[in-house]
């Protein structure tokens, strides 16, 4: 069976790169049938954010690849939480002290800062000396009998064998040579990550291990756990890094890569998983527009490179307006369009008269500028006001039309025209505008642009925006020929 889990420690709140991992996660599991499990490691405790495991379980729901067992949803191989598995931890530990693969170390925090010290003063990357691990038992037992405070350390033993990884391929990291015995419980009684991280893989049944590229330095000390516990260990798949277009860290620093600040910028989910994955590889196509059961048919895992991918943001607001679109084209999404923009127009422009700006109008506006806007928001800026709300009626109106004689003429002739279209169809925003122009041709010397202008005004108060052909099908004969009507003599 195939299991595969997202594993991020709420010590702050979801961003890109952690979305991404999630969601190759869920792919995987997704196309091999298998289940994607969310697993919170809180054992820092220092460094807990309060509301980010929350906040990370919504953000997945919301982009819309909610785990199968999680904190929230629960499980069979529950608790998600470390913080409430802490006696499996234990008991792990217990285990290699008694098999003597672990040990306790005494060291206190002073001496383990003057052997970094002294390490750093001779250039040397620090380490433990690993001397606790050659106390004699009765040593042990004395320090512990003085209450001198302890915590676990992993024997690291050289002699690994090397490990393919689903993307790097064949690695071996020598860690005994470089590393000193890593603590694996520490003096609260908390694991320290790798510990956990293994003993939790191997109660919830991991398959595969996917994670950021970031860790494969980590899994060769992993791979001497799950043997040290005679465990079998997953198979590991690391995930190239996500960095910006010109190759700089995705900074956790910056607001605007949390998924919370997109949520609220209006982006579509869709276009964020899009963007995410069209920049690096692991899918056999790359159009813009990719739902997600695309991205689960086209995922090719064996097609995954070690090369970072390169994220441009830049194009996110072209990614938004084809998934847009394609929301505006689904029925049942354009429903929720609806529902959204309703809010928005409440919250712009305080009122919804649900008698002129109902369901169909609304959705009528959608599809008309559907390719056009890459933000629903767009339709509620002040430029889109004259859709919510009639624009207040001005003298600058009417003197546009005492210039322009011959718009007044057009203006009522295009009130007939909206009344009962040629053909007796609907008015479509092309067979208005060839109507115009032939009306304007009709009415001859005034120029085509000038009457336009002065019926734009009159319908928007607006002396820029979308084509007057477009306004008037977006409002409907009823309601142009009421704008109209305020200001023909
Ligand atoms: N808790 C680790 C993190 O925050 C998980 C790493 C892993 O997936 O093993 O990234």
């Amino acid at each position: 069976d195939v299991r595969v889990r997202f594993a991020p420690s709420p010590t702050g709140f979801l961003h890109l790169g952690g979305l991404r991992t999630a969601l190759y996660n869920y792919i995987y599991a997704k196309k091999y049938g298998g289940s994607f499990i969310l697993r919170m490691e809180d054992t820092d405790q220092n460094r807990l954010v309060p509301g980010t495991a929350k906040a990370i379980e919504d953000m997945l729901e919301w982009a819309g690849i909610p785990p199968d067992e999680s904190p929230r949803h629960g499980g069979e191989n529950g608790p998600y939480v470390q913080s409430q598995r802490l006696a499996h931890y234990t008991e792990a530990a217990d285990t290699l002290v008694q098999t003597g693969m672990a040990y306790k170390c005494f060291c206190s925090q002073q001496r383990l800062e003057l052997l970094k010290r002294e390490a750093l003063r001779s250039g040397q990357t620090p380490r433990y000396d690993n001397r606790c691990r050659h106390l004699r038992p009765e040593q042990v037992q004395e320090k512990l009998g003085q209450g001198v405070p302890h915590v676990i350390r992993f024997k690291l033993e050289s002699g690994v064998e090397p490990f393919h990884d689903l993307v790097f391929g064949w690695n071996r990291h020598e860690v005994a040579q470089v590393e000193g015995d890593p603590v694996v419980m520490k003096a609260d009684g908390f694991p320290t990550y790798h510990l956990a991280n293994v003993v939790d893989d191997h109660l919830m049944k991991i398959s595969h291990v996917l994670r950021g590229s970031e860790w494969l330095i980590s899994t060769a000390k992993h791979l001497l756990l799950y043997r040290a516990l005679g465990w079998k260990p997953p198979v590991f798949g690391h995930l190239p890094l996500l960095l910006n277009r010109d190759g700089s860290k995705l900074s956790k620093r910056q607001g605007d890569i949390y998924i919370q600040s997109f949520q609220t910028a209006g982006t579509l989910p869709e276009a964020l998983l899009d963007i995410i994955t069209h920049c690096g590889s692991g899918f056999n196509s790359n159009h813009i527009g990719r739902t997600i059961q695309e991205l689960v048919s086209e995922f090719n895992p064996s097609s995954i490179t070690t090369h970072s991918a390169l994220l441009d943001l830049d194009k996110l607001p072209e990614f938004n307006r084809v998934h847009l679109q394609q929301h505006i084209n689904d029925t049942e999404k354009c429903d929720w369009l609806v529902r959204e923009l309703e809010v928005q127009i409440q919250k712009v422009y305080g009122t919804l008269d649900k008698d002129v700006l109902n369901t169909e109008y609304i959705k009528r506006i959608l599809h008309l500028r559907k390719g056009h806007i890459s933000y629903l928001s767009e339709l509620v800026a002040p430029e889109y006001s004259y859709l919510w709300v009639r624009p207040s009626f001005c003298d600058q109106q009417m003197a546009a039309f005492d210039a322009v004689p011959e718009a007044e003429h057009i203006a009522s002739l295009v009130i007939k025209l909206m009344e009962s279209p040629v053909g007796g169809g609907e008015l479509s925003v092309d067979l208005l505008t060839v109507e115009l122009k032939s009306l304007a041709k009709k009415t001859g010397n005034t120029k085509y642009r000038d009457v336009m202008k002065t019926l734009r005004l009159a319908i928007s108060g607006l002396q820029q925006g979308p084509s007057v052909a477009e306004m008037m099908v977006s409002l409907g004969p009823t309601e142009i020929t009421l704008r109209f009507n305020r200001v023909l003599k």
